[in-house]
């Protein structure tokens, strides 16, 4: 594996160098550069390197020593988010409403990873859960809100059940879990807060009005709790993620040949996202590197969100 990486600057300041790492067997061997004449006036950067499995990276992407709670992450997105999050270091907590596939997660994922089944819309419930997992766990660094429901109907057949049923799960209980967790996080003066949203809080996609509602309010709070909560070291961000391979968008296209063949004309990458994508950008905004990250709305999408 080849990866690129700035390792100092000249005596006037620039930086100019650019070194080629290769990456064998867990041995980083510095490979040719430009700057022969240089080499001499480099102040070497200090670069904190760690290991997981063959991948080099710098520390301050690394989530050892963090625990994450993630709801929904039993399957789909939340599952990865918690794979790229235990291979960042992290230990994680996965939630959902069915315990054999958060049994089947966290044996995948391996020791650092635990599980609680728990409903998030059983508001109730939410500050017992919290309470639990710290007192088992320690203290939760980062929240992702995660689960979600979607349902498609024309907006004229979508009852109020309906819509407070996927309003409820995709907003109001987010709202409760955040509040939740937010008292402990500011109490302790940090903390990393992402909410799953979606690209259809950007634009109208037909029918999925109670669906784009719910994720619409959690794109508008993300900016309210940003700034209400960042200034007692709490970040609160959201991913925004375009058309991913999972249960809930194979649903959502199942049948509808026209409405597949409209997303990908509309995605310059040309393809459904992985799971994964939604993970590293979920591991960058809980980490150090994101320090200064606070109250955006992050697209991966493969360019869904500027497509024309
Ligand atoms: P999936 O349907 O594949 O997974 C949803 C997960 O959420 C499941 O593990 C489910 O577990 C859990 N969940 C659902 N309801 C609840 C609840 N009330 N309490 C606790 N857990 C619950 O969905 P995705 O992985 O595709 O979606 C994850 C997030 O990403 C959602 O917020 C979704 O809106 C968002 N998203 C997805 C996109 C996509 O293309 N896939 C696009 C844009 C946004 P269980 O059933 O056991 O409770």
């Amino acid at each position: 594996m080849m990866i690129m990486i700035f390792i100092g600057h000249n005596r006037f300041g620039k930086f100019l160098i650019i070194r080629k790492l290769l990456v064998v067997n867990d041995s980083v061997i510095l490979t040719n550069h430009n700057h022969h004449k240089n080499l001499r006036s480099i102040n070497l950067c200090i670069i904190v390197m760690t290991q997981t499995g063959n991948l080099t990276y710098p520390a301050v992407f690394s989530l050892e020593g963090k625990l994450a709670l993630i709801t929904g992450g039993g399957s789909g997105i939340g599952f990865d988010i918690a794979r790229c999050m235990v291979e960042s270091g992290g230990r994680v907590v996965i939630t959902g409403r069915r315990e054999e596939p958060l049994k089947e997660a966290v044996q995948a994922l391996g020791e650092r990873a635990h599980y609680q089944v728990n409903d998030v819309t059983d508001r109730e419930s939410l500050e017992e859960l919290v309470e639990k997992i710290e007192v088992e766990l320690g203290p939760i660094d980062i929240l992702v809100n995660n689960a979600g429901i979607n349902m498609k109907k024309p907006a004229l057949e979508v009852s109020d059940a309906d819509f407070d049923r996927i309003v409820h799960t995709n907003l109001n209980s987010v709202f409760s879990l955040t509040r939740t967790c937010a008292q402990r996080m500011m109490a302790r003066q940090r903390g990393s807060i992402i909410m799953i949203s979606s690209m259809a809080a950007y634009y109208g996609i037909d029918r999925v009005a109670a669906y784009a509602a719910s994720k619409s309010g959690v794109e508008g709070m993300v900016k309210v709790l940003a700034s209400e909560f960042s200034g007692n070291g709490v970040r609160v961000n959201s991913i925004a993620p375009g058309f991913i391979e999972t249960a809930m968008s194979k649903t959502a296209m199942s049948g509808d040949p026209d409405r597949f063949a409209r997303a990908m004309r509309r995605t310059p990458m040309g393809a459904f996202g992985k799971p994964s994508d939604i993970g590293w950008a979920a591991v960058f905004l809980a980490s150090e590197a994101a320090r200064y990250v606070t109250g955006v709305s992050l697209p991966v999408d493969g360019g869904n969100s500027i497509g024309f």
